[in-house]
């Protein structure tokens, strides 16, 4: 089955799935937060390092800023190295708030969603369907070093799947049904902005 396929791929690069015609269609896309690091830049290839606990003290006003460039850009996920940070962290908010998961890892995934359409702050404009797990089991650490275990579904499993895909230099493009990519916004129509985008 794919999606048994999808989850046992290493996360290496996926040439084949970056067309090239989508590349001037990005440029022209405005994006007004140029903290977010944007397609095609290499940091977002790449496989993001562990964080030690003891440096969390240390990286608590990057957290707080990721969280405050998440809600500026009207994002539900943000992932450190979509701010240049190859470490592996990332916040996101559903609606309950802003959670941060440290070294995070996905225990186990189950059943299968396909909607909404998955958008990428770094890859503004582009959306496409994806088909993710609709139930995850995660252990992270909280962003004082705290372990959590947890489950997620729906929706917030689809978010967290976006941005640990992040921090294996994976991005949606590489999972996306490629009939479904399609440009969204030409800045004119408030509508373009409703899609959330990690
Ligand atoms: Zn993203």
């Amino acid at each position: 089955m794919p999606a048994a396929a999808a989850a046992a791929e290493p996360t290496t690069e996926h040439a084949a799935a970056e067309p090239q015609d989508f590349a001037e269609k990005l440029e022209a896309i405005p994006f007004d937060d140029s903290r977010v690091v944007k397609y095609p830049d290499p940091v977002l290839r790449q496989v993001a390092v562990e964080i030690a606990p003891a440096r969390l003290v240390g990286l608590q006003p990057l957290i707080d800023e990721m969280g405050e460039i998440m809600q500026s850009a009207h994002g539900v996920g943000l992932a450190a190295p979509q701010v240049g940070q190859s470490i592996r962290l990332f916040v996101y908010d559903v609606g309950d708030g802003i959670q941060t998961l440290v070294n995070p890892v996905l225990l186990k995934k189950k059943g299968e969603q396909i909607e909404p359409e998955e958008g990428c702050l770094s890859i503004p404009g582009l959306r496409g369907v994806v088909k993710r797990a609709s139930e995850i089991t995660v252990k992270a650490l909280d962003r004082t070093g705290r372990p959590t275990r947890f489950r997620a579904f729906d929706f917030e499993a689809r978010v967290i799947q976006h941005e640990l895909d992040h921090l294996n230099g994976v991005l949606f493009i590489d999972h996306a049904d490629p009939a479904t990519l399609h440009m969204v916004g030409d800045g004119d129509d408030e509508r373009d902005d409703a899609a959330p985008a990690e």
